[in-house]
């Protein structure tokens, strides 16, 4: 690509020399890495509001966010001020906890299906604990996971997620499973049902198929990565009658939509009632605090003697201190810090959109409230995996984002994943980030 503007990051590259024979691909998750980055990743050093900081002083407006976690924004003032008074009266006890009831019974508050509350640490635990309660409960032992949805990094729901040509992946009345990674248990999707999302005749067709072996349907609220592709009107609402129907557990993994589209989530926002739902990401302000919530007569089967689910650090004390400053901040003063949310994302988004037309370039963004994605597409929207996989073109996409680095604005360079606005992006933000775009694409660099 050609260089627009120079970027001095030759720390970063120091640094990536330094660590990519210490650490596998010089860090901690593949998607830090090459895949995603190209030659070397930029190492960030600190992050303030809706800035964040390399090594070598640049600055850029973030709409990573830690991929979500961040719904305040960098360092908030009130989450420092919880972290730093949890932090000097002992970091964790692993014991029984009075902040424990305090998030919780606010969690309880706020996501109305939240009867009974247990806390992990990431999504993928989360998700994992859900399925096995599913399991549990129910004593069946197939469950749905549709295409394209990604709920961790777990072996039995790690298949199907990521985009793959159009003929490796069968007649979508009946997917090929496709896993995600070698290493898996061998049996481990054997119970694990694939089929195509915002589609309820396949759903059907699915719990017939396999009727009376089905445990739980899982699914994301909002399919968020794979771009952003919104339920079908009705969609969500459809598979949850379904699911009672047919006497099966509706899991909602709202790892990534929980306290982020609304207080209270994808369930407040398209009105639902799951019996399991998955919280991590934002529930924890940047820790890793994750919740299982769901209805009490199921979740009671976690009991001991039961459904197992441990862990040393369930619970963090700290990264619940910081889950309550960040959960007042997020609900008090009627919703204004979501109405501010909303607007920004709605500038940002129609913005794009309106510069993608006056450009004339092939490109639509989809989003609901802050969760965005940029598609590089000829089609005027994306509405399902199968769509996303022929259409959407993701190293225009990546191109797209690495220029953007070297005008001060940072994403995900992955085009499966998403933009995030949080509370503390500004209007001057969004207006900074159109002018980068536009040059960008002015200059024809895709
Ligand atoms: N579920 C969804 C919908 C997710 O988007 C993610 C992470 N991107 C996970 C689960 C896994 O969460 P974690 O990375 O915290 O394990």
């Amino acid at each position: 690509a050609f260089l627009i503007m120079s970027l001095n990051t030759q720390k970063s590259k120091e640094l990536f020399e330094r660590s990519r024979g210490l650490m596998i691909e010089g860090g901690s998750s593949s998607s830090r890495g090459p895949v995603n980055y190209g030659a070397y990743p930029l190492f960030m050093q600190r992050g303030q509001g809706s800035r964040i900081y390399d090594v070598d002083g640049n600055s850029y407006i973030d709409w990573l966010m830690s991929y979500g976690a961040l719904p305040l924004g960098h360092a908030h003032p009130r989450v420092v001020e919880a972290l730093c008074q949890a932090a000097a009266s002992g970091s964790h006890f692993a014991t029984a906890t009075d902040i424990e009831i305090e998030v919780a019974e606010m969690i309880q508050r706020i996501v109305p299906s939240a009867e009974r509350v247990r806390f992990a640490n990431t999504g993928t635990e989360a998700t994992m604990a859900a399925v096995r309660l599913a399991r549990g409960y129910t004593g069946k032992p197939k469950f749905i996971k549709f295409e394209g949805h990604y709920h961790g990094w777990y072996d039995d729901y790690l298949v199907s997620s990521n985009p793959q040509p159009l003929t490796t992946l069968g007649h979508r009345n009946d997917p090929i499973k496709i896993p995600d990674s070698s290493g898996l248990n061998r049996h481990a999707l054997d119970d694990t049902i694939v089929v195509p999302w915002n589609d309820l005749g396949a759903l059907e067709r699915a719990i017939d198929t396999y009727r009376g072996q089905i445990a739980a349907i899982l699914s994301e609220g909002i399919m968020a990565n794979m771009g952003i592709i919104p339920p079908a009107e009705g969609y969500l609402q459809g598979l949850q009658e379904l699911a009672r129907k047919h006497n099966i557990l509706f899991i909602l993994d709202e790892t990534v939509t929980g306290f982020r589209i609304a207080a209270g989530g994808c369930q407040q926002y398209y009105q639902l009632q799951p019996d399991i739902t998955t919280f991590g990401k934002a529930l924890g302000a940047g820790l890793p605090v994750a919740g299982i919530v769901g209805r009490a007569e199921v979740m009671e089967a976690l009991s001991w003697g039961g459904v197992l689910h441990y862990g040393t650090q369930n619970a963090s004390r700290i990264g619940l201190h910081a889950a309550r400053a960040s959960l007042q901040v997020l609900t008090e003063d009627d919703g204004a810090a979501f109405h501010q949310i909303w607007r920004i994302a709605d500038l940002l988004c129609n913005g794009l959109r309106e510069l993608f037309k006056e450009l004339g370039v092939a490109a639509i963004v989809q989003n609901v409230g802050p969760m965005l994605q940029i598609l590089f597409t000829e089609r005027p929207a994306i509405s399902d995996y199968r769509e996303y996989c022929q259409y959407v073109d993701r190293p225009r996409y990546q191109r797209f984002i690495w220029e953007l680095f070297k005008h001060g604005v940072y994403t995900t360079p992955s085009a499966t994943l998403h933009s995030i606005v949080s509370l503390a992006h500004s209007e001057q933000d969004v207006e900074i980030t159109l002018a980068a775009a536009r040059k960008v694409l002015a200059h024809g660099t895709n």
